[in-house]
């Protein structure tokens, strides 16, 4: 038999005494607005598989909507949002040595990348949702950028650049928009060679080069169906000032690592005359044993400093061995003792600390949700090591 392993440790957080659920957090904002419905937004990412990072945070998504039905008595729903506006491909231009890229929508086209989010998410979304009774919907940004509301707010923005450039790129002040060639879909990275012409509240109206096609001139209006790339911070303050218009108050759900962006996303909403900034909910990151943040990138580059005790589903989803019921069980678990006391949830965790919460995980609490079948050999063993069955 093996010793009791020690139970989840944390430091006493800054809101000790003040906040015993993390979902109260939202709770002033609802008390202020007298919303009687709470849309939690949160992204998704398309660009390959998701790590257990990506998926801690989406179903720490699914609880908190859950306690902000239980503890405040409203109507909950989450809108994901599919960031098919990432780079697919990239290349230079040997001409000027500018960045160009294309991105998931323009190289693959809507149905693909609805079937890509089909694929690394509806699995795991649907039983998350059948789980906590909590209703989600998948929007790309692709088709959230067309639309009208998103539109006005764009060119708000634009009108506001003056101001708004020193908080979207305090170190620059440059904020690119990208805008595809109609021809290729290609667009510039970093906008040396985009401009902004002279243009009114309703129109903007941008000269762009491609580096195939040369010279192309872009009309953004409300109406108008180019495709708009923006910078991380640009885009999820458009995306904000859309969230606000709705009926229900809308809360930004982010891992924590969000923390620095969101203070100047922040200061980027009070641009606006009277605007509040949103709600938001910062969830635990899962973090390699140097404390960098699981990430896509560094797990394709090899440069993840990672532990033995790292599983390989732990930084790409797709290997999990059992089935997705097993895995969002799994995760349910995880999150909820994660939220258990806002301490535990106020942290980060390194791999090798989750595969310890994992192995600890008592037999009677997940029915072998924790012990993905069909492990062979050494690497079972392994397992059954440290889960002690
Ligand atoms: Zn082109």
């Amino acid at each position: 038999m093996h010793a009791p392993e020690p139970p989840l440790v944390s430091p006493v957080g800054v809101t000790a005494g003040a906040v015993s659920h993390s979902a109260d957090l939202i709770r002033p904002r609802l008390l202020a607005t007298g919303r009687r419905r709470v849309v939690l937004h949160a992204g998704v990412q398309i660009n390959g598989a998701p790590h257990l990072g990506t998926n801690v945070m989406q179903t720490a998504v699914f609880l908190l909507a859950r306690a902000a039905r239980e503890r405040f008595g409203v109507a909950v729903r989450i809108r994901f949002g599919a960031l098919d506006n990432a780079p697919y491909e990239t290349r230079t231009c040997p001409g000027t040595g500018s960045l160009y890229e294309r991105s998931f929508r323009e190289a693959l086209g809507g149905a693909r990348v609805a079937g890509l989010v089909k694929h690394h998410y509806g699995g795991l979304f649907d039983e998350l949702s059948a789980a906590t009774g909590v209703p989600y919907e998948v929007e790309t940004y692709g088709d959230q950028q067309s639309t009208r509301a998103f539109r006005e707010e764009l060119l708000a923005s634009l009108g506001l650049m003056d101001r708004l450039r020193w908080v979207l790129a305090p170190s620059t002040g440059t904020v690119p928009v990208g805008l595809p060639c109609p021809r290729c879909g290609w667009s510039q990275k970093h906008g040396e060679r985009t401009e902004l012409l002279p243009s009114g509240p309703r129109e903007a109206r941008f000269a762009a080069v491609c580096l195939d096609h040369g010279p192309y001139t872009a009309d953004i209006t409300p109406r108008s169906g180019t495709f708009v790339g923006l910078t991380t911070l640009h885009r999820n303050l458009v995306k904000e000032r859309v969230a606000a218009r709705d009926d229900a108050l809308p809360v930004i759900v982010k891992g924590a690592d969000w923390a620095p962006g969101c203070r100047l996303l922040d200061e980027a909403s009070l641009c606006w005359p009277g605007a509040v900034p949103p709600a938001r909910l910062l969830t635990p990151v899962v973090l390699s044993d140097s404390g960098a943040k699981l990430s896509k990138t560094l797990i394709r580059e090899g440069t993840t400093d990672l532990s033995g005790e790292a599983e390989p589903w732990m930084l790409d989803a797709s290997v999990w061995p059992g089935t997705v019921g097993e895995y969002a069980r799994l995760l349910l678990d995880l999150v909820a003792r994660m939220l258990s006391e806002p301490r535990h949830f106020e942290r980060g965790y390194t791999t090798r600390e989750m595969a310890r919460l994992i192995g600890r995980r008592p037999a009677a609490a997940g029915g072998g949700a924790g012990r993905p079948p069909g492990r062979p050999g050494n690497r079972d063993a392994a397992w059954a090591r440290r889960t002690g069955r």
